[in-house]
Order: structure tokens, then C-alpha cells, then sequence
């Protein structure tokens, strides 16, 4: 007889079930074999020789994936929140003015996490699927003198890829930081850090690079380390502070490694295979496939009668496409039905684009078009099928 009161969950005892799913929404995209294998391997340590080796090959990946030069270039362990944080946490000090150009959900969110730290947040506002010229951007700057502006590449709850040129150069004349958001968009839509003088750029593993969620790659320009290694006060976390991450991932030029975290071994191993996947198909390659087989999505989508959210062609995020809810449907039934009859999953918006629009992303792996005919054929299948209100 057991002395325990609570027995080990049945559910347990029953072996893990996972479904095989399309992942066609707006992340996690699915995995490739290859990726999923290199997931699998057996652990090591996380400050072996071999995972320190490791670690160095991911550095170099995303600095060819961001473009960078920068040696402060690192996976952040946790998802495209916590680099969020971790850009926000190491750049701005409590009091600091920050700009946040807010124009979907992303924008929000980093003004709330700005909030946190105790920022004087300042924000420039569009509706979702609006986007900011660099005469609003410039007069905002010169207006609100923030430390950091953010804005994010890939808006994934309005569809919208935001301009970038000329945007660094006008924060640098104003002694401001250029943050940017990437994460829906880095892989699969051009961005070039250093000659568009980022300052600071992150992404996640789970979508243009089809890894499992959980690592985020991120990297610092020297102008955003000098703001970050002259504070007068420490970051709020200790687990994102940059400069213990800075010596966990060996860019302090010391030769010593210090114990601060166990990084997500796993996770490293499938990142690592996923920038492998990118680098040997080549960034401009990836960028040209995101294109093509988002504009054979925007012509099938057109033909069903549907309409595409964002009007500009060249604000269209090849990554994640946006289409306008169809009048008359319930946008939470054509995503039921398609996942049950199609075993596809697409989603519906997120924030101020709720209720407005539906979201297909084909990123990465999944960036194919056979994969984009068959949404289409569930998207028609759902049109035919599912409930249109006369009203
Ligand atoms: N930024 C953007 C543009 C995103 O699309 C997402 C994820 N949907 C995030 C940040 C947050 O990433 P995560 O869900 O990995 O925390």
C-alpha cells in the first residue's frame, strides 16, 4: 500500500498521442524531418566543448540570417516574447522615453512591456493593416527624443510587412536605438541589419525557420551594447541580462564560460539544423520562394472571391497573408471546418484584427505550392459548406 494520496494521473499511464497537422497558420509552422531529428539526438552538456561548437555554428547562422556583423548575435532560450523582453530589459532604463509604432498587436505588446520597466512609453497608432511613413516616423522622433524606437517587420494579426529603408538612419540622427521585430517575417521577406542600421533584431525559431518553438535568435549593434553596458541600473531579469548571455554564448572575448543557464540543448540542436536548411538554400533563394508561392496564394485566394486584407501589394507579408473575413460567414466556423474536414489548421485574427480577417501562413518548410493549393481546395471546400447568413 502506497503511503502517496494522490495517485500518478491516469492519463499518464496512456501512451503521448500527437496528431499529424498542416500547420498553415501563423506559427508554429511544421518541422522537417531533418529538423526534427537533429531534435532527438541525446543530451549532452550545455557547457561541453562540442555544445560551446555548437552554439558558435547557431552565432554564425544568424548573423548570415540577419545579415549582421554584429558579435553580440545570440539564441535566447524561451520564444519570441522573451527576446522581445530581453531587447526591451537590457536597452531601456526605468524613466527612459521610448516610441512604440503600434499598428497590430506587436506593437502592444511592447509598449506593455516598456510600461513594465517603468518607460515613459510613447506610441504612433495606425489600424491594423496601416503602416507609418518615414516623415510620421521622423516628426514622432523629433517630437517624443525616445532612447529606442519599435517597430515591427512582420505584423502577423494584420498581414503587413512595414517598410525598413531609411528608418535606421533617421533614429541614428536623433541618438536613437532602431528595435525591430522579425519574427514572422525574418527568412521569408528581406532584411538586411546592418546596412539598414538595426540596432537591435530578433526572431523566433518556429516559424520562417521551421524549428520547434523555444529559441530565439537576436543581435545587438555596438551602438545598442554601448546603451547596454553603460547602464546606471540593472536589467530587471537576471535570466535575460546581457551580460551574462553575452558570456554564455562566448561574446565578451573572455576566455572562461560561466554556469548562468541550461540552455534548451534540444532546441539549439534543431536551430542549429534549421540555419544549416537556410544557409544551404540561400537567404535570397528562401526570400524568392516566400514571394512566389505567397503571390500563388493571393491569385487562388482572388479567384474563390475572397479579398485579400491588405490592399497594397507591397505591403503584403509573403509569410502570413491576411484575407478579409467573407461577409456574411462565421469566421470561427470555416476554421473549425477546415481543420476537421482538412486537418489543416489556419486562424483567425489576433488583437484589433479579431473577427476581421483569416490568417494563412506558409513559412519555411511548409513554404510550398503544392501546400498553398491544398488550403485553397479547403478553403473552397469551407466556402461551399459552411453556414452564409442572407444579411
Ligand atoms: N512578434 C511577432 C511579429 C509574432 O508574430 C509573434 C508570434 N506570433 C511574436 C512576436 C511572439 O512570439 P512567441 O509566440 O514565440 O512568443
Amino acid at each position: 500500500m502506497s503511503s502517496l494520496f494522490i495517485p500518478p494521473p491516469a492519463c499518464l499511464l496512456r501512451p503521448l498521442e500527437v496528431p499529424h497537422r498542416y500547420l498553415f497558420g501563423p506559427g508554429p509552422s511544421n518541422v522537417s524531418p531533418r529538423v526534427q531529428a537533429s531534435g532527438a539526438r541525446q543530451m549532452i552538456g550545455h557547457l561541453h566543448r562540442e555544445m560551446l561548437e555548437i552554439m558558435d555554428d547557431i552565432k554564425k547562422g544568424i548573423q548570415y540570417a540577419f545579415q549582421t556583423q554584429n558579435s553580440m548575435t545570440i539564441a535566447i532560450s524561451g520564444s519570441g516574447h522573451t527576446a522581445m523582453e530581453c531587447a526591451l530589459f537590457n536597452t531601456v532604463e526605468p524613466g527612459d522615453s521610448v516610441l512604440i509604432a503600434v499598428n497590430g498587436i506587436w506593437g502592444e505588446r511592447a509598449a506593455e512591456i516598456a510600461d513594465r520597466i517603468g518607460a515613459r512609453v510613447n506610441t504612433i497608432v495606425k489600424l491594423p493593416g496601416g503602416y507609418f511613413t518615414n516623415e510620421e516616423i521622423e516628426q514622432a522622433l523629433y517630437e517624443h527624443k525616445p532612447v529606442l524606437f519599435f517597430l515591427t517587420h512582420g505584423e502577423s494579426s494584420s498581414g503587413v510587412v512595414h517598410p525598413l529603408d531609411g528608418i535606421g538612419e533617421l533614429c541614428h540622427n536623433q541618438n536613437c536605438l532602431f528595435l525591430v521585430d522579425a519574427v514572422a517575417s525574418l527568412g521569408g521577406s528581406p532584411i538586411v541589419m546592418d546596412k539598414q542600421g538595426i540596432d537591435v533584431l530578433y526572431t523566433a525559431s518556429q516559424k520562417v525557420l521551421s524549428s520547434p518553438p523555444g529559441t530565439a535568435p537576436i543581435s545587438f549593434s555596438e551602438g545598442a551594447c554601448k546603451k547596454i553596458f553603460n547602464r546606471k541600473t540593472k536589467p530587471v531579469s537576471f535570466l535575460l541580462d546581457m551580460s551574462w548571455l553575452a558570456n554564455y554564448w562566448g561574446c565578451d572575448g573572455k576566455p572562461a564560460r560561466m554556469y548562468h543557464h541550461t540552455g534548451p540543448i534540444s532546441g539549439l540542436f534543431a536551430l542549429r539544423e534549421s540555419l544549416a536548411a537556410l544557409s544551404e538554400m540561400g537567404l535570397e533563394k528562401s526570400w524568392t520562394q516566400h514571394n512566389k508561392i505567397a503571390e500563388h496564394l493571393h491569385k487562388g485566394l482572388e479567384s474563390l472571391g475572397l479579398k485579400l486584407f491588405v490592399q497594397e501589394k507591397s505591403l503584403r507579408l509573403p509569410t502570413i497573408t491576411t484575407i478579409a473575413v467573407p461577409p456574411g460567414y462565421d469566421w470561427r466556423e470555416i476554421i473549425g471546418y477546415i481543420m476537421k474536414h482538412h486537418n489543416i489548421e489556419i486562424s483567425g485574427g489576433l488583437g484589433s484584427s479579431s473577427g476581421m480577417v483569416l490568417r494563412i501562413g506558409l513559412m519555411g518548410y511548409n513554404c510550398n505550392q503544392a501546400n498553398a493549393d491544398m488550403v485553397l481546395m479547403a478553403l473552397r471546400d469551407a466556402l461551399k459548406h459552411c453556414h452564409k447568413s442572407k444579411v
